[in-house]
């Protein structure tokens, strides 16, 4: 278990409450998956015994939960560049969610 944001103390807190297990797929840490702690924005699939955002998550998903975090932010971005009409910043994020759709294929 590596954290650089979370004191021992918080982290040891998420990871009992969780049962040590990604809250999303439920796989324990082992040899090959690490469990992380992570934000997980769209909690309405997951059974949450807490409504806090800060749960445990495995490499895999912890991952995927980073993807579509940054996603979003490109998607205000476009909206913003779209708004105050720079065509610099629009092709810019243009760019890189056609790099996100191409990833999602
Ligand atoms: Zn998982």
């Amino acid at each position: 278990m590596n954290s650089y944001y979370y004191t021992d103390e918080e982290v040891n807190n998420i990871l009992t409450r969780d049962g040590f297990k990604c809250v999303v797929c439920g796989n324990r840490e082992n040899e090959i998956l690490k469990l992380n702690i992570g934000f997980l924005e769209n909690k309405t699939n997951v059974n949450l015994k807490s409504n806090l955002n800060k749960v445990t998550l495995c490499e895999n998903h912890k991952n995927i939960n980073e993807i579509h975090s940054l996603k979003k932010l490109f998607l205000d971005l476009h909206q913003i560049s779209i708004n105050e009409n720079n065509s610099e910043f629009i092709s810019f994020t243009n760019k890189i969610l056609k790099v996100y759709e191409y990833e999602s294929k």
